[in-house]
């Protein structure tokens, strides 16, 4: 059997724990798809390695890595430029070569609104449950939408009020979620989630009951159908789980990677599918 003289590009996703990550299927389906000579793999690593594999990765012929947690922060210093919108969220969830230059950029801002821009409906008053980097990500997206009255509350209130300040937006008690008013919620905490999190949620079902209906956007895509979704939507809330969101940020790095665009609804229907199989 011959090898043959194509040259091929390796990209891949760090993070750690890696788990059941869903990117090399995303990735690895669009090279296939597109014809392109590429492969995608999942690189577990640990945080004190994080450096280690960054000076790897440099002297390796890899093109392109996913970023996730807990790495997304801890990255950037490591880099060698940051692009304005990675640098607007504050965490970076793509590595690529500009000019021989390894950035770091974050297609997250951009995979949280690709659906919420699509439902094409605006909101009043937004709060976000959660101050981690998802957060971060949510919070410039919505302040760079424009929106002005937006409310963030965390379990660690330190780290809400440091996002409030570094966003310019309000910032309550994690005990005193359930008096914001907001007709645009969303749940960036991992309450809800596929596993020993998945009977837990963010926000008591009163809450959706006691106000006029809204959207309720959860962030997670494993379950489908978190309890925050079915409490909404049981109180006539619109729901939006984190599929699309998923989705939409992983073609954007394939457009950041190669230059093309990858089909949305077959993406969309791969990862459900395979979500769905328990894959
Ligand atoms: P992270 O940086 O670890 O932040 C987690 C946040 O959840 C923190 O604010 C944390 O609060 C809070 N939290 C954790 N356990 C909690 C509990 N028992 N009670 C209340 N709050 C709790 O994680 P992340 O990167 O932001 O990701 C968060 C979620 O978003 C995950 O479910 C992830 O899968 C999802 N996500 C989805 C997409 C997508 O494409 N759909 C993209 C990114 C993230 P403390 O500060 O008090 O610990």
């Amino acid at each position: 059997m011959t090898t043959p003289r194509i040259p091929r590009q390796l990209y891949g996703i760090i993070g750690y724990p890696l788990g059941h990550s869903m990117s090399p299927l995303l990735h690895n389906w669009g090279f296939e798809l597109l014809g392109e000579q590429a492969a995608y793999m999942a690189f577990p690593v640990a945080p004190e390695k994080l450096a280690e594999f960054i000076c790897c990765a440099r002297m390796l012929p890899v093109s392109g890595l996913s970023v996730t947690i807990p790495h997304k922060q801890a990255v950037m210093p490591l880099l060698d430029a940051v692009t304005p919108r990675a640098q607007a969220a504050g965490a970076v969830n793509t590595l690529f070569y500009d000019d021989g230059k390894l950035t770091g950029d974050n297609t997250d801002v951009y995979g949280f609104l690709h659906p919420l821009d699509s439902c094409g409906t605006a909101h009043a008053a937004a709060l976000v449950l959660g101050a981690g980097g998802a957060a971060n990500a949510v919070l410039a997206a919505l302040t760079a939408r424009g929106m002005c009255n937006v409310t963030v509350t965390n379990r660690n209130g330190d780290r809400a009020r440091i996002l409030a300040e570094r966003f310019g937006v309000r910032c309550v008690a994690w005990e005193e979620r359930h008096a914001v008013d907001a007709d645009l919620v969303v749940n960036t905490t991992p309450l809800g989630m596929a596993g020993d999190r998945q009977a837990q949620t963010p926000l008591d079902p009163a809450f959706f009951s006691s106000r006029p209906a809204g959207l309720a956007y959860d962030l997670i895509y494993n379950p489908a159908q978190t309890f925050f979704l079915a409490s909404a939507q049981a109180a006539g809330w619109r729901v939006l789980n984190g599929l699309d969101m998923f989705v939409a940020q992983g073609a954007e790095q394939f457009r950041i990677w190669r230059g093309r665009e990858l089909p949305f609804a077959q993406a969309r229907a791969l990862i459900a599918d395979a979500l769905a199989s328990g894959c």
